[in-house]
C-alpha cells in the first residue's frame, strides 16, 4: 500500500472528512485492522484565508510548495491538495515536489466523462466559480461545459462556505438556498452539479435533491484509495 500525502487544513472541517473516507476505504478493501498510510501537513487556515482575500496567491504558492515538500519528506508516495480553491496554485506546488499530484478537478472530470455528463453546474468559492484555473481545465482538457450561478448567488455560495461551513456551522436556511441554486443550474442546462468545494457536502447531500451531485471530496479521496492500493 502506498502512503497518501495530504495537504490539509483548508479547512480542517473537510480534511477530517478526507481522513475518514481514506481510512474507511482502506479498511473496507483490506479488512481487519487495516487503515490508510497517511503523511499530512495541516496548515493554519486563518493565514490562508487572509492571503486568499488579499490576492496573496504567490505567497500561498510558496507556503504550500514548502508544505508539500514536507509531506514528501515524511514519506508520501503521492499528494492530494485537500481543497479545490488552492488548486489555483497547483502548478507551483507540483513543481516543488517529485511525487505525483492527483488533481481534484481531473478526478472529478474523469468521473463525469465515465458517466457521459457533458454539461455541469459548478458550486464553490468565488475564486473557483469565477476564475479560469478550474473551469478551463474541465472544458479544455475534458470537453465538459460548465454553468455557474449568477453574481448574487455566487456571493451567497461563497459567504456560506467561509462564514458557516469552514466554521463547522450547518443550517437549514443555507441548505435551502443552495438547493434553490442547484435547481436554477439545472434549468440553465446542467445535467449534474459539481460540489467544487470540499466543505459543501457537509451541507448538501444527494438525498436532498434529484439533481445528480458530484462531491469532489468523495471523488478525490476514492481515487486516492484506488491509487494507494495500486489499482
Ligand atoms: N475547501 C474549500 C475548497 O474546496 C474552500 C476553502 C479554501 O479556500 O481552501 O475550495
Amino acid at each position: 500500500m502506498k502512503t497518501i500525502g495530504m495537504l490539509g487544513g483548508m479547512s480542517w472541517e473537510s480534511t477530517a472528512t478526507y481522513y475518514r473516507i481514506l481510512n474507511e476505504g482502506i479498511k473496507s478493501a483490506l479488512g481487519g485492522f487495516h487503515s490508510a498510510r497517511i503523511a499530512m501537513v495541516s496548515v493554519d487556515f486563518d493565514e490562508m484565508e487572509k492571503l486568499q482575500h488579499t490576492g496573496g496567491w504567490e505567497q500561498m504558492a510558496r507556503l504550500l510548495g514548502a508544505a508539500a515538500k514536507s509531506v514528501e519528506a515524511a514519506g508520501a508516495d503521492f499528494l492530494l491538495i485537500c481543497t479545490n480553491t488552492m488548486h489555483k496554485v497547483a502548478p507551483q506546488i507540483d513543481q516543488a515536489i517529485s511525487i505525483p499530484l492527483l488533481h481534484i478537478a481531473d478526478a472529478t472530470a474523469e468521473q463525469l466523462v465515465r458517466d457521459r455528463i457533458s454539461c455541469v453546474g459548478l458550486l464553490g468559492t468565488q475564486f473557483t466559480m469565477e476564475q479560469d484555473f478550474y473551469k478551463r481545465r474541465l472544458t479544455e482538457k475534458f470537453g465538459i461545459k460548465v454553468v455557474i450561478p449568477d453574481a448574487g448567488d455566487r456571493e451567497l455560495v461563497h459567504e456560506v462556505i467561509y462564514d458557516e461551513l469552514c466554521m463547522g456551522k450547518i443550517t437549514d436556511n443555507s441548505r435551502s438556498s443552495y438547493l434553490h441554486i442547484i435547481d436554477k443550474l439545472k434549468q440553465h442546462g446542467a445535467e449534474a452539479v459539481v460540489l467544487g468545494c470540499t466543505e459543501i457536502a457537509l451541507l448538501v447531500q444527494q438525498a436532498h435533491t434529484p439533481v445528480p451531485l458530484y462531491d469532489t471530496t468523495e471523488i478525490h479521496a476514492q481515487q486516492a484509495i484506488r491509487y494507494a492500493l495500486g489499482d
